[in-house]
């Protein structure tokens, strides 16, 4: 059987126990993508695998392949993200950033941003600078962007208007529609602020009121640098809840599933 190996980074987006010993952990590698790997004794007092082999390291992984499984042979780490575990509900979004990552990658496809985008995910989580609502819906919006699901944000998806009264999101056409397409198409029922989704006779048609603060935040976020992802303003707390609500709800119709991760992460924040 081929063996190879390779020494590469790698984010551990999720490490499950297997045996009594061992870990079996999902990597996310800049070249190599998606890899899952076993890490034996990782759960044995003492290995040298205990502590980079575990969620949310990045670190660095000397792994040998045989056939159709991969092993383990050294790692070190190069940033632990122990922080995410200081309260349960901060692990489980965690935990959901991984997941998302985990279904936005392939295996043997480069991560891309993918793998910068999560790792200042952790970091913007670790040092409570930012409103963690915010920066949930912010990763979201931008790994759908980057995934081939970028939202069509500069004008109506409809008649291609840039200035409208007022604009949806139109979560499964992927983009905005002006308020002049909603009020001529019939089958659209024009939601109000406490019911945000509307599911019209089980068309599927999502859409979402957004005023022009949650627009620019929307903007802003699918453009912006990573390293500036989060320099954005969205004043009201109405706006803060759009803002969560359209950019998970648009990445959960696109990826089309859910996660118990982030179930989770709900029933503790109470949002
Ligand atoms: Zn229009």
């Amino acid at each position: 059987m081929a063996t190879h190996d390779i020494s590469t980074d790698a984010l551990v987006i999720r490490a499950v126990p297997q045996g009594d010993h061992d870990r079996l952990l999902t990597l996310l590698c800049p070249e190599e993508g998606r890899i899952t790997v076993i890490a034996k004794g990782a759960r044995s007092l003492r290995n040298k695998l205990m502590s980079p082999c575990r969620a949310f390291v990045w670190g660095n992984f000397e792994l040998h392949f045989k056939g159709d499984m991969a092993w383990v042979r050294d790692a070190s780490v190069i940033k632990s993200f122990t922080a995410l575990e200081k309260d349960i509900e901060l692990m489980y979004l965690a935990q959901y950033i991984s997941d998302v990552c985990c279904e936005l990658s392939g295996q043997g496809e480069p991560a891309g941003e993918l793998l910068p985008l999560a790792l200042n995910t952790y970091h913007a989580l670790c040092t409570e600078k930012y409103d963690r609502a915010l920066v949930k819906a912010a990763f979201e919006l931008r790994a759908a962007a980057i995934s081939g699901y970028l939202p069509e944000l500069s004008e109506c998806v409809r008649c291609e208007r840039r200035e409208a009264p007022a604009f949806y999101l139109d979560v499964m056409s992927g983009g905005i529609v002006c308020s002049d397409c909603i009020a001529s198409s019939p089958e659209n029922v024009q939601a109000s602020d406490a019911e945000l989704l509307v599911d019209v006779l089980g068309t599927r048609s999502i859409i979402i009121p957004i005023t022009a603060g949650v627009l620019a935040a929307m903007r802003y976020v699918v453009n912006a640098p990573l390293k500036r992802l989060l320099s954005f303003d969205i004043s009201s707390q109405t706006d803060k809840n759009t803002f969560s609500r359209a950019a998970e709800t648009y990445i959960l119709n696109h990826i089309e599933r859910g996660f118990s991760s982030l179930s989770l992460y709900h029933e503790l924040s109470k949002n």
